[in-house]
């Protein structure tokens, strides 16, 4: 630890009365934490306590803090030419969308804008038009998993599967569905995994079935649920969706937000699994956060009915800021960098190893299931191993704020509603180093210890 600043009480009251913060609520007994600066896979606060952030932020900085060449290419990028919307084009621009065709295998078109959830709000109007354009009008009905996330503008919000963060704002978007996702660790008694995982995509292609096939836009999922509490599935899961959508004319929209730039191991999550999906959206690893910027890749094929020259066939849609030559120089600099020093492949070697190191772990009494992909983990936390019942949520925000108390930043996910708020999710920099990593397993080994 590094030695105390002087209190800035000041900074902390100016924070209390004038920042609304996301999702938390502060107060005087309870105070954000106002962070300094950041270095490497570590930020710092503004009294000095240093912090490794197993999180990336919001699963966001994958090639960690206090990259000087981000910052490098930003400025130059500015001062050479600050904007340029995107109704036109430059360099930055046609160099990022040609490189993210090279890691898909070719055969998308890229359109650009601030976030994951604007990204996926285009994926919904691009699907649309599309059907529209392509004689089939009534398809507009999307379908998505409960306990997923998808963003939080309207249609995103819509997407997304767990009630708590959107019962207050209804009614949301019209035509978006839901179905159950597989949910491994708590499958069934009796049945084997893949079994189980065919099930639930039998169950989707019922829903498309019932809802009548001819009014199903696209499916959106995720290649595996991240906030909604990291439930990987069995391969046959996505090949099976991806079979479904071919087999009714349905469109897979695969979510990259998180799971993008290296997170589960692979450039992209969807390529663990034999997929081609007709649109992708990505947002956060991108650009490692540094500048926002996010993209809605779509086929070609999909492409070509906004093209045809018939009047009004183009997509109405377009963001100020989207593609901002600063965000899509910084984007480019940050895959070059992932490329440079192997992160995709550090990713799967850090989860590999941290996964090993942690199985002990699953002897802990309120340890329920430890699982994850590249360096994505989850600790699910029960009360009891046999009846799986969920961990208060005291006991796993215990865990949390013990982590935290030693220096290590994690995560808590799940969905309330669905009564699964119970799991410690860890997503740190894909640049940890060796000593990092380590740092990480003693602090999580002595927080688990300390809480048996
Ligand atoms: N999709 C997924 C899978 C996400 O995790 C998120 C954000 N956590 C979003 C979309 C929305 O991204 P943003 O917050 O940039 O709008």
């Amino acid at each position: 630890m590094e030695t105390v600043k002087q209190p800035t009480q000041s900074l902390v009251e100016k924070d209390l009365q004038n920042v609304w913060h996301h999702i938390s609520a502060y107060n005087e007994k309870s105070q954000p934490m106002i962070v300094d600066r950041g270095e490497g896979a570590w930020i710092i606060d503004h009294n000095g306590n240093k912090y490794l952030d197993g999180m990336s932020g919001l699963w966001a900085v994958n090639v960690g803090y206090g990259r000087e060449e981000l910052a490098q290419v930003a400025y130059d990028q500015m001062k050479k030419l600050a904007y340029v919307p995107m109704t036109q084009s430059h360099e930055p621009a046609i160099e990022l969308a040609a490189k993210l065709n090279d890691m898909l295998g070719g055969d998308y078109m890229f359109f650009y804008s601030n976030s994951g959830s604007d990204a996926n709000e285009v994926a919904f109007k691009i699907a649309r038009q599309y059907h529209q354009q392509n004689g089939e009008g009534a398809r507009f009905k999307f379908i998505s998993r409960y306990r997923a996330y998808h963003g939080s503008s309207m249609g995103a919000l819509s997407a997304t599967g767990q009630a708590i963060r959107k019962y207050k704002y209804e009614p949301l978007s019209h035509g978006f569905l839901h179905v159950a996702p597989p949910d491994n660790y708590r499958r069934p008694k009796g049945q084997s995994i893949k079994e189980y995982n065919l099930q639930r995509a039998q169950e989707l292609e019922d829903k498309i079935i019932w809802e009548q096939k001819e009014t199903i836009a696209g499916i959106i999922m995720e290649p595996l649920i991240t906030g909604g509490g990291i439930l990987i599935p069995h391969p046959v899961y996505l090949e099976k969706v991806q079979e479904i959508c071919n087999k009714h004319g349905v469109l897979l929209i695969i979510d990259e937000v998180i799971c993008g730039f290296g997170r589960t191991g692979k450039a992209f999550g969807h390529q663990h699994f034999n997929l081609k999906p007709d649109i992708i959206t990505m947002a956060k690893g991108l650009t490692s956060a540094y500048l926002p910027l996010s993209v809605t890749a779509v086929r070609k094929e999909i492409y070509e009915k906004f093209n045809t020259g018939e009047e009004n066939s183009h997509l109405r849609h377009l963001n100020t800021f989207g593609g901002n030559p600063a965000a899509c120089a910084v984007a480019l600099k940050n895959i070059e960098i992932m490329e440079r020093e192997n992160l995709f492949e550090r990713s799967a070697e850090l989860g590999d190893r941290l996964q090993k190191e942690l199985k002990e772990l699953s002897n802990h009494p309120y340890v329920g299931d430890i699982r994850g992909l590249g360096f994505l983990l989850g600790i699910e936390m029960v009360e009891d191993k046999i009846t799986m019942e969920p961990a208060s949520n005291e006991r796993v925000l215990k865990i949390v704020s013990d982590c935290k108390g030693n220096g290590l930043i994690i995560g808590k996910n799940g969905d309330t509603v669905a009564g699964y708020n119970n799991i410690l999710t860890i997503s740190p920099p894909l640049s940890c180093t060796d000593e990092d990593l380590e740092f990480m397993i003693a602090v999580l080994k002595k927080v688990f210890k300390e809480n048996e």
